[in-house]
């Protein structure tokens, strides 16, 4: 099995510089022990305008049966063990021998010239035989995010005979010139066994570790983030979900850094300080403050709340004495948890904060007798049909004094460059309304369950297109429940 790199050059910047990085001179053919055969580096080309490494496994296929770690099989299938793709198929053994012998070059070290590791160069990788489960189409989802162009030819079963079909291998070739050489020997690290689906190890725990070590800054947010990791970690549920739940502390520490991942927190107000606009989810918690303490509030329900943010924002002020977040989502709930540092709370501090697992499509009596309520970009992640029973759940059976709803405008979306027309800002987003929309469902949720109701902009108040959030308050008429509330506490 082998695989080949190649780089171009020019006289201040010559390919040869290839060698340097990966610590192997391309005057001599070396070869490396490993524990599943010998490992070849040699360069067949080595010129300061073109430089080409091969990295060649010979793969001991007796070894790897006596290991006791060969693929195997059934026991009749004895031979399989013995004849099989092993020798020849790039794999986990092709990845393990590239971090075995380039381990310099995977960390990004090069001690004698030490400003190659960060630069981008030209190159061209080439596998012959890739197992690709998931065919060709899956190689390109996996590389292509990463800003490889992709070739990924499908490899015949038998070059003599086309009508049997093509096998699952694919010959394929991997051309950039923004990347490092470090950041390409990570992308394949990852994603050779990735493709090949088949460890030829047992996955231990600490894979998780090496996996977000190596995956930094491209695995965060790779759009098939769960497929990689999942199949990285030969489907070990326990240590896919740790991964991906790191991986998402990554995103969010990212997010939170810059804030501009999220098409609504890229979003900025006119500002006085035109450098820097206030991020749109940063405005949303504004306003939702202003008009919670202007509710007079000081026992709030944040229902979705997500990761947290605004239970975080409500902690900060000592006047909010019980907030408690609710989520349906577990993953999301636990972020939040490590996000307030929950376990590291004073108690006093704890006493005041609670996160509540629970769907708002159902009446929840733990709900009750709050004094409000904030749906902050939740409804839209409802479908349509299930929108009456959380209405029911929080306007009817929970019934707080004041409920805050936010909801993108539809309108808005013309005003975003980098959406594309037509699309939702969030994939998960069943629908988005106009402020017409909006105003008609609030209008008549207000009317059925005895609210007065009123809509504020969230973010610059487009003349033509409104708002990008649009919030309706909602407050209780003082009627029956008002004076039955007041009764109750006269009594
Ligand atoms: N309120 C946060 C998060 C909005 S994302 C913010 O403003 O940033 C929407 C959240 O609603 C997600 O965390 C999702 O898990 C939650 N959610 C969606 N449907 C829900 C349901 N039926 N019950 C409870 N939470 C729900």
């Amino acid at each position: 099995m082998f695989l080949t790199i190649t780089t171009t050059g020019t006289t201040e910047r010559p390919a040869t510089d290839l060698g340097h990085l990966l610590h192997k001179h391309p005057d001599k053919a070396q070869a490396f022990s490993t524990s599943y055969g010998t490992a070849h580096v040699l360069y067949p080309e080595a010129r300061p305008e073109r430089c080409t490494a091969a990295l060649l496994l010979e793969v001991d296929a007796v070894a790897l049966v006596r290991r006791g770690k060969g693929r195997g099989g059934a026991p009749d299938a004895a031979l399989a063990q013995y004849v099989n793709d092993r020798p020849y198929a790039a794999s986990s053994l092709l990845a393990v021998a590239l971090s075995s012998v380039f381990s310099s070059a995977l960390r990004g070290v090069c001690h004698a010239r030490p400003e190659l590791p960060g630069q981008p160069r030209p190159l061209r990788i080439e596998v012959p035989a890739l197992p690709a489960r998931g065919g060709a189409g899956l190689v390109r989802r996996l590389f292509e995010p990463l800003g490889w162009t992709v070739t990924a030819e499908p490899v015949p079963l038998d070059g003599e005979y086309p009508e049997w079909g093509d096998s699952r291998y694919v010959r394929l070739t991997l051309e950039a010139d923004t990347l490092t050489l470090t950041e390409a020997l990570r992308h394949l690290y990852v994603l050779l066994p990735v493709l090949d689906d088949a460890k030829h190890y047992w996955v231990a725990p600490d894979e998780v570790d090496k996996l977000l070590r190596v995956g930094e800054g491209w695995l965060p947010g790779h759009p098939e983030q769960k497929l990689i990791t999942s199949r990285y970690l030969s489907r070990r549920w326990s240590l896919t979900r740790k991964a991906l739940e790191r991986l998402e502390l990554v995103r969010l520490a990212e997010a939170d850094d810059s804030e501009v991942e999220d098409i609504d927190n890229a979003v900025g107000a006119e500002t006085e300080d035109e450098e820097k606009p206030t991020p749109l989810a940063v405005q949303r918690r504004e306003a939702i403050l202003t008009a919670l303490r202007a509710s007079g509030a000081t026992r709030v329900l944040d229902l979705g709340c997500g990761q947290g943010q605004l239970v975080q924002a409500l902690l900060k002020d000592v006047r909010f004495t019980e907030i408690v977040g609710v989520d349906v989502s577990v993953r999301a709930l636990t972020i939040a948890a490590r996000r307030l540092k929950l376990d590291r709370m004073g108690e006093r501090q704890a006493s005041r904060v609670q996160l509540v697992q629970g769907s708002l499509a159902y009446t929840d009596s733990r709900l009750k007798g709050y004094d409000a309520a904030v749906l902050s970009e939740v409804v839209e992640h409802l479908d349509l049909p299930r929108l009456p029973a959380l209405e029911y759940a929080v306007f009817g059976a929970a019934r707080p004094r004041t409920v805050l709803v936010t909801t993108p405008n539809v309108e808005y979306n013309v005003r975003w460059e980098s959406l594309p027309a037509g699309r939702v800002r969030h994939g998960d987003h069943r629908f988005e309304w106009t402020r017409e929309e909006f105003r008609t469902w609030a209008g008549a949720v207000a009317e059925r369950h005895r609210y007065a109701v009123e809509f504020m902009p969230v973010g610059p108040d487009d003349p033509e297109v409104g708002p990008p959030t649009q919030m309706a308050v909602f407050t209780l008429n003082d009627t029956r429940d008002g004076r039955a509330e007041k009764e109750a506490k006269a009594a």
